[in-house]
């Protein structure tokens, strides 16, 4: 396939809420040195509600996903839910058309990073969930530009994202609730890295399978 369809993009929601309920208490115990061990029950709630929620005559990718994250933000207390709900709406934005290329799908995910960064008032660096997104979707960008098909871009993009989780466990949190740990965060991987790598893994097999 060579563009992201409304159905894939409905495929990929699934996929993530399936993925996440598998994971739940994964995600949670990942969230409990260093948060307050709710991180895979907030996100396995609102996946599986954004999941239930989809309109498959919804018609573009744009509008699947923004009525997912408008499901996410109402759905999921704490900090996540809003972040990936902002996440899949400004996704939404700057989702142009019924299909979308591999540029397409870039322009539309760095809307949703973008997203991310105003409503966090975060960047790289600071062990958070921008630290497994804003490297895959650098990959889906750098494989795009060289030619590389989407089911290829997207893998280097679940690749880097799993890059970016783990490299979580260096860093400081110096936002959301793991900044109240200061030093003792570092060792830790953020469990919304976690999450997000997820995000881009099902984004992967959604295409692969499509
Ligand atoms: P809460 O922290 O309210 O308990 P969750 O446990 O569901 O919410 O989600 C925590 C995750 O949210 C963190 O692991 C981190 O990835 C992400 N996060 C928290 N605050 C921010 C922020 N300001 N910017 C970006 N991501 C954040
Ligand atoms: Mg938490």
């Amino acid at each position: 396939m060579t563009a992201l369809t409304a159905a894939t993009t409905a495929d990929w929601m699934r996929r993530f809420a399936d993925v996440v309920a598998e994971q739940r208490d994964h995600l949670t115990e990942l969230d409990s040195p260093i948060g307050d061990a709710d991180h895979g029950v907030n996100m396995a709630r609102g996946t599986k509600a954004a999941a239930e929620g989809i309109d498959d005559d919804a018609g573009s990718p744009g509008a699947i996903a923004k009525s997912a994250g408008m499901t996410m933000v109402s759905k999921v207390g704490g900090a996540a839910g809003p972040l990936y709900g902002t996440f899949l709406m400004r996704f939404a934005k700057g989702a142009d058309g019924d299909e979308l290329d591999g540029e397409a799908l870039v322009a539309a995910l760095d809307e949703g990073v973008q997203g991310v960064m105003d409503r966090g008032k975060a960047t790289t660096g600071e062990a958070t969930m921008l630290d497994a997104m804003v490297p895959a979707v650098d990959a889906l960008r750098e494989a795009v530009a060289d030619g590389a098909s989407l089911v290829d871009a997207t893998a280097a993009a679940a690749d880097a994202a799993d890059e970016g989780r783990d490299a979580t466990e260096a860093m400081e949190a110096t936002k959301g609730r793991a900044s109240y740990q200061g030093r003792n965060s570092i060792g830790h991987i953020d469990p919304g890295a976690a999450s997000t790598a997820m995000l881009f893994h099902t984004l992967a097999d959604a295409v692969a399978a499509s």
